[in-house]
């Protein structure tokens, strides 16, 4: 079965303020029409994607959407009733399509699922996504004074994509040219076509006011997942300790470096910076100035820690593993955990601590350094 979709974004759109048509507006990084698109371009019962736009958005549409693999698009009309028109239209040939998506560019949060439900449920006739009405329903006509308590029972919100049989929709929205029908379902009624109703979703609201923008920034916030990694050496030399993960440790030997040289913590700074992309411990604490000589490392993880969460990041988890012959990490193991997950803030079961050998071989088999490699994951 072919499915073509119609995205609808021919529209100004007013209500939500700003200086573009809401389409285009960027959401967590990214054109509305962009979200929109790729909720269909990428489904995989979903063949082929044609946007009807105003060509006035030319230049928007092609930074919105130029890159991505759709039909070319196609000019809007005076309504949204003709601008479903001729997208149709425009679908009908050379390759007309069985099944018809028809979506607002506004709903930009369409769930897959609710697309293949809708896909699944077009036969003879067609299925629009819907949700029950859970708030009592008043009539006030002047805006004021309640004259009647609507029942709400059989009463549903309808939303999109509203799918249809290609040719009967065709059809349809053809002998309704010149009437004003909210939706394509009423389109579809008013030509006999049967048309069920499917679980529609929360989710999937169609952008309207500033506040519906905002609502969606803050709900899209926290989504994104960003892994950065760490590595780090430093030299044995004299002493009778070493500091590692922040805490020391005896053993017949330091380690030598500019600071207190606490292998452990330069790498997981270093795998927090990178999540970040905000360079390196050296770009952060120039080893070439003094007044980081002999600081305690846990003031860079620190400072990489608070950089992540400066830009709206939390730290998912970090893991670390040492790489030496001795001192033996194991029984220091959950010190350093509890001193790490303080160090960053965040409770212990997101701090992972591990050791190995290298068999003797190497430098760290040689006994002539420690080594140590971090990744930390945030999302932000
Ligand atoms: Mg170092």
């Amino acid at each position: 079965m072919s499915v073509a979709a119609i995205i609808v974004a021919a529209g100004r759109g007013v209500r939500a303020g700003g200086e573009m048509p809401k389409q285009y507006r960027a959401l967590a990084g990214k054109p509305v029409l962009r979200h929109t698109a790729e909720a269909f371009a990428g489904h995989p019962s979903v063949d082929r994607v044609l946007v009807v736009y105003n060509p006035a958005d030319q230049e928007l549409y092609n930074a919105a959407v130029g890159d991505l693999e759709l039909l070319p698009p196609v000019a809007g009309g005076a309504s949204r009733q003709e601008s479903v028109r001729n997208g149709l239209q425009a679908l009908a040939a050379p390759e007309t399509p069985e099944v018809v998506l028809i979506h607002d560019a506004a709903r930009a949060f369409v769930p897959p699922e609710v697309i293949q439900t809708v896909i699944d449920a077009v036969a003879d006739g067609g299925a629009i996504p819907a949700l029950p009405v859970v708030d009592t329903l008043k009539r006030a006509e002047d805006g004021a004074t309640i004259t009647e308590t609507v029942s709400r029972s059989g009463l549903w919100r309808a939303q999109t994509p509203q799918g249809f049989p290609f040719a009967a929709i065709l059809a349809a929205h053809e002998a309704a040219a010149g009437e004003e029908l909210t939706d394509d379902a009423a389109v579809a009624e008013r030509a006999g076509i049967a048309v069920t109703v499917v679980p529609g979703a929360e989710e999937n609201i169609k952008l309207t006011t500033q506040q519906d923008f905002d609502r969606a920034e803050r709900a899209l916030a926290g989504t994104e997942t960003r892994t950065g990694m760490g590595y780090d050496v430093h030299r044995f030399g004299p002493g009778d300790h070493v500091m590692l993960c922040g805490i020391a440790v005896p053993h017949s030997h330091g380690l030598i470096g500019h600071s207190d040289a606490d292998a452990g913590l330069h790498a997981l700074t270093d795998a927090l910076l990178g999540a970040i992309g905000a360079g390196d411990i050296g770009d952060h604490f120039p080893p070439s100035d003094p007044k980081w000589a002999g600081a305690p490392s846990d003031v860079f993880l620190k400072h990489a820690a608070e950089l992540v969460a400066a830009r709206g990041g939390r730290i998912v988890n970090l893991d670390l593993t040492l790489i030496c012959e001795r001192p033996k990490i194991g029984p220091h193991r959950e010190t350093m955990r509890a001193r790490v997950s303080e160090i960053v803030g965040t409770s212990e079961d997101r701090v992972s601590i591990k050791a190995t050998t290298t068999e003797r071989l190497g430098f760290t088999g040689r006994e002539e350094g420690i080594a140590a490699q971090a990744i930390a994951t945030i999302v932000m």
